[in-house]
């Protein structure tokens, strides 16, 4: 098997909250970025998105204006046909199974077999996704965090067959970027929502029993337990139709009644209310 290690080209799928965030990290990494999302003007709007965020960091002296600007000119917007221009791909497109399966057995046969497929699910199995393609060997997760460009973790996550040369590539490349990658194997929720989700979904509970209200729950464990963020805005800030999904899987795949979705995060989700990206979840962002 040979891994394709040169990376002058990434190609990114999805340009969501976390398509636009990876991007940006890989522009501002030197590289040129084709990013494709199938929904009209999301990536324009993204581009847009990283835009603020390249100003806001040279507003702060965090980065120059001729690193900003080099940055901006990396990405380019691009038609799914055009992607396989890429040495490298980062998937970060909606998460469900069956529309990631679809997209990566496409790009399986775009590509050439060098190429690292690596998607970002916070919660599917990386080894069911590599088993719809014909590279389950070069096929990773590389799980970034919300806010990409601020979070430093990437949870790369190894699945059950993927080689041991393409989690060291991966971990190298996360380096680039400045970040810090740990490993993990494939298991349900990985590391970080295997113990973040429960939480999350506690204090959700707390807030249907009428324990106290939103703010409080999470002034108390800002104030009692040192998080930088309560748990209910955290769960804005991801998104509370991907938290609800994540306790779907864990608690579908790891089968204990300690997983159960609370049920005031699936009607919120019913009703809309997903959080910052709608402008409204546990706190209002109106
Ligand atoms: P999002 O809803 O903000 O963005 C998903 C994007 O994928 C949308 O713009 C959608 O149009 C696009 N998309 C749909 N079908 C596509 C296709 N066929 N090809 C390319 N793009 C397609 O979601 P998000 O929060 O950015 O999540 C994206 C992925 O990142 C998910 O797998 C999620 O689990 C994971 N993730 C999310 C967070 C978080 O905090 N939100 C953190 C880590 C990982």
């Amino acid at each position: 098997m040979s891994v394709r290690t040169r990376v002058n080209t990434v190609a990114v799928l999805g340009a969501g909250t976390m398509g636009s965030g990876i991007a940006q990290v890989f522009a501002q990494a030197g590289r040129t970025v084709l990013m494709h999302d199938p929904i009209p003007g999301v990536v324009e709007r993204a581009v847009g998105g990283i835009e603020k965020s390249l100003e806001k960091l040279v507003g702060k002296g965090k980065l120059s204006a001729e690193a900003a600007a080099k940055a901006r000119a990396a990405l380019r917007p691009a038609a799914m046909s055009d992607l396989n221009k890429a040495d490298f791909i980062v998937e970060a497109a909606t998460e469900k199974v069956e529309l990631k399966k679809q997209i990566f057995i496409e790009l399986d046969k775009a590509f050439p077999r060098d190429v690292i497929f690596a998607s970002n699910t916070s919660s599917i199995s990386v080894s069911e996704l590599a088993a719809a393609t014909t590279r389950s060997s070069q096929f990773v997760g590389m799980h970034f965090f919300n806010p990409v460009p601020l979070m430093q973790l990437v949870e790369v996550v190894i699945g059950l067959q993927t080689a041991p040369e393409v989690v060291d590539f991966t971990c190298g490349l996360a380096s680039e970027l400045g970040k810090t990658p740990l490993r993990v194997k494939d298991h349900p929720g990985f590391v970080a929502n295997r113990v973040l989700m429960p939480l999350i979904n506690e204090a959700i509970a707390c807030l249907s029993d009428g324990v106290a209200d939103a703010k409080t729950i999470d002034e108390v464990m800002k104030l009692g337990c040192a998080h930088t963020m309560g748990p209910l805005a955290t769960a804005d800030l991801i998104g509370l139709d991907v938290c609800l999904f994540i306790m779907e899987v864990l608690h579908r795949d790891l089968g204990e009644d300690r997983y159960r979705p609370t049920p005031l995060l699936r009607t919120m989700v019913r009703a809309g209310r997903l959080g910052r990206k709608s402008g409204r979840g546990f706190h209002d962002y109106a």
